[in-house]
């Protein structure tokens, strides 16, 4: 089908940062598939733990144990504030999952009333329907019928409009801590704390959406550990399984506690090849330095993007992100469609997201040089519009 407005280029091959397109031509990579090729492209450990497991077990269903599950939920759950974990395939499945449980919690507490979820504007939680009503983009909604029920949006970082947002039916409040889609725009910390707060309160579950944020992006493993919070729930995905499908969701013991037999299941979801790779993953970023080096990058990046926008004043609105999740704001004048188009012309391949913003989510295994590369050829395509124009 055709709901794609897909770049005319074709990729056969793929090593670390760079992937190579059927005509032969090397493109670097600062997508890294939407920040799922964390690891880079066939990083040796992944292929090692994918090609080991395909000779052995593909899949048996969730009728019975499956070790490699058991173990990567073992490893989350030592590595976050989780009690346990469910494996699906996506970030959508991992936000429904999410909100299933929040809502399921009041109901095993005895209150069925409260499934009402507060989530806010510019989010992005998944293309399933309810995950569309979590996120109210009108336009990924239309046309679909009516908007599932039971989410209230409320617009900016403001406590006192999400206090008064609690009535008697709010089971949670959802959040991205960092809005990826939305444009790179990080929740300031404060604002998760004052969540935190209100939750602890109202007996609310703060659920976070860290399908794009997580898994060691922001220098952290969990972006939420910059806050100093802990949520009670979270949908993870995208990097987890460093290109192949898989996404989970975490909860506290507590939180979990209307999740019992018969409510919920996945007939992929966790499969001894997902999570094979998975812990393969978790290998690699688990490593003793793996994410310190990941902040030291991420300040170097930084550097490098002030240094850009100071030469593109006319051009560059504002660089943001942390860790290497990064973001170029763009003046109106150059919609960032535009440069990205530019950008993939200069063989560096970037993707849009909302406020007029450009990702750059290299690998995280990129190398200094590789981020000055990237720089500079973004620093050409911007030349090249300014040219056009
Ligand atoms: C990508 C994304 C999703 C949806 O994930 P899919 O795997 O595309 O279903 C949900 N939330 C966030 C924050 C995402 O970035």
């Amino acid at each position: 089908m055709s709901t794609y407005g897909r770049q005319d280029v074709v990729f056969e091959r793929g090593e670390g940062s760079w992937l190579i397109s059927t005509s032969g031509e090397r493109y670097l990579d600062f997508t890294s598939g939407i920040a799922v090729n964390a690891l880079g492209h066939c990083h040796p450990k992944l292929v090692a733990a994918l090609t080991e497991q395909a000779n052995t077990l593909w899949h048996t269903s969730n009728l019975y144990r499956v070790k490699n599950q058991e173990r990567l939920a073992e490893r989350l759950v030592a590595e976050t504030f989780a009690d346990c974990v469910f494996f699906c395939n996506s970030g959508a499945e991992a936000c429904e999952g999410a909100i299933k449980v929040a809502r399921k919690y009041h109901a095993a507490g005895g209150h069925p009333e409260r499934y009402r979820i507060i989530t806010f504007e510019g989010a992005f939680h998944g293309r399933t329907l309810a995950t569309l009503a979590a996120g109210g983009n009108a336009k990924y909604l239309e046309g679909f019928g009516p908007k599932v029920e039971g989410f209230d949006q409320l617009v900016g970082y403001d406590l006192d409009a999400v206090a008064k947002a609690i009535g008697p039916e709010t089971a949670a409040i959802m959040i991205e801590p960092v809005q990826m889609e939305g444009g790179v725009r990080v929740v300031p910390d404060e604002f998760l704390r004052g969540l935190r707060k209100l939750c602890d309160d109202h007996g609310l579950l703060l659920v976070l959406d860290e399908v794009q944020s997580g898994m060691g992006r922001s220098g952290k493993l969990f972006h939420y550990e910059w806050s100093g919070i802990k949520p009670d729930v979270m949908a993870i995905a995208k990097a987890i399984g460093g290109g192949f499908p898989l996404g989970a969701f975490l909860a506290t013991k507590d939180a979990a506690r209307g999740m019992v037999p018969g409510t919920h299941g996945s007939t992929f979801g966790g499969n001894p090849l997902a999570t094979a790779v998975g812990n393969a993953v978790l290998d690699v970023m688990l490593e003793p330095g793996f994410l310190e080096e990941i902040r030291q990058k991420g300040l170097r990046l930084k550097q490098l993007m002030a240094a850009m926008k100071d030469e593109h004043s006319d051009a560059v609105e504002e660089v943001r992100g942390i860790g290497l999740l990064a973001g170029v704001r763009l003046k109106a004048e150059f919609p960032a469609g535009d440069v990205m188009k530019a950008a993939t012309a200069e063989k560096l391949l970037t993707v849009s997201a909302g406020d007029n913003v450009i990702r750059m989510l290299p690998s995280l295994t990129v190398s200094e040089d590789e981020m000055k590369d990237g720089i500079a050829r973004l620093s050409r395509a911007i030349t090249a519009l300014k040219k056009k124009a």
